[in-house]
């Protein structure tokens, strides 16, 4: 298990669900880890104890990823206390759902902001040390939504196409300094985020996929750890959707 061996990562929103899976995902295959979060500082802290036991270095950092200047000072402390960023895996997301007869232009801004503007701050951040060091592999969360549009998602479903776009740019503009850029598109993954929606919603969910089941977090982590290692040396610029054959 060291696909990852040596490796340090940035990962947003690790204090739960995905994020907190890739980030015990990648600690098992080697990988350092520097993960994020908006507040909950309880989960972060029992987080990085538990990633410390696995024989790597671990550390959470409370920062607001839609920050601009916030980005550009966790990456200097990521530096400071790992050395390096071979890594990045925006994965940090809110939802903020209505109609939009009923959204406000608040919710509207927060989602672009929390889920689109943070890919930009982060890769901007990262973007000087992955170009020194002529590698970097950067992963970006999109989702299913983002491809396929979703009624009251306006915003997130803007947030998450926008991230697509993003990526695609990134790999062609720093492709040829071997910085690699892709996309993974979730479809349903139960986690708090899903958690907050009605029974018969998610019934109605899982029964229309045909792997018959929502995703877990661990079947996210499995293809950051493919995107993020040298398996996946050749690839970049891609979306690879991970939803059980919903989009299908
Ligand atoms: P989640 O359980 O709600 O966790 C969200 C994580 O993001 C938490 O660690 C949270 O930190 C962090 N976060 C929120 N706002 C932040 C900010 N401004 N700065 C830094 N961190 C912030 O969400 P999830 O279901 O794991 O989703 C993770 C990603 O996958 C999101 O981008 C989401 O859009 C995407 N996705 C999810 C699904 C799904 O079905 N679950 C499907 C497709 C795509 P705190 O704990 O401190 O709040």
């Amino acid at each position: 298990m060291t696909l990852l061996k040596g490796k340090t990562a940035i990962i947003t929103g690790g204090s739960r669900g995905i994020g907190r899976g890739i980030a015990e995902v990648f600690a098992k295959q080697g990988a350092n880890v520097a993960f994020t979060y908006s507040s909950s500082v309880e989960a972060a802290n029992e987080l990085e104890k538990e990633l410390n036991t696995l024989g790597v270095k671990a550390k959470g950092y409370k920062s607001n990823a839609a920050n601009f200047n916030e980005a550009q000072e966790l990456v200097e402390k990521v530096l400071k206390d790992f050395d390096t960023i071979d890594i990045l895996v925006n994965n940090a997301g809110i939802t903020k759902d209505n109609l939009l007869l009923r959204i406000t232009e608040e919710d509207f801004d927060q989602v672009i902001e929390v889920n689109l503007k943070s890919v930009f701050n982060m890769t901007k951040a990262v973007q000087r040390t992955m170009l020194k060091q002529r590698s970097g592999s950067i992963i970006n969360m999109s989702s299913v939504v983002g491809v396929k549009g979703n009624a009251g998602q306006t915003n997130y479903a803007a947030s998450k196409a926008g991230i697509i776009g993003f990526s695609k740019s990134v790999a062609l503009e720093l492709g040829s300094r071997n910085i690699r850029s892709n996309v993974v598109a979730p479809g349903f993954i139960e986690t708090e985020m899903t958690a907050k929606l009605d029974e018969a919603t998610v019934k109605g969910w899982r029964d229309a996929i045909p792997l018959k089941r929502g995703g877990t977090p661990d079947d996210i982590a499995n293809v950051c750890v493919f995107l993020a290692s040298d398996m996946s040396a050749y690839i970049t610029g891609q979306t690879i959707h991970v939803d059980g054959g919903m989009l299908t």
